[in-house]
This record gives C-alpha cells, sequence and structure tokens, in this order.
C-alpha cells in the first residue's frame, strides 16, 4: 500500500444525496463517525 498524498484526501458518499464528499480539515477527529456531507443531509435522514 502506497502512503498517501496529501492531495489524495480520503472520500465517502452521502447515503442522502448520494453524492462524494471529500475529507474536511473540520472532520479531522471525527471522520470515522461522518457519514453525511452537510447538516442538512444528517437532518434528512
Ligand atoms: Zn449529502
Amino acid at each position: 500500500m502506497k502512503m498517501r498524498k496529501k492531495a489524495d484526501l480520503p472520500q465517502k458518499n452521502c447515503p442522502v444525496c448520494r453524492r462524494p464528499f471529500t475529507w474536511r480539515k473540520k472532520w479531522e477527529n471525527v471522520w470515522d463517525e461522518v457519514k453525511y456531507c452537510s447538516k442538512k443531509c444528517r437532518s434528512a435522514a
């Protein structure tokens, strides 16, 4: 497995809007728990 480049940020698919979203700095401590791309999607779930 290669080392992850800084530009190669992890992604997930939002189950509500079905779009991929990319890791954000604000999620660095909670990324494992992040499921939705936004508060809006989270409240729609
Ligand atoms: Zn979403």
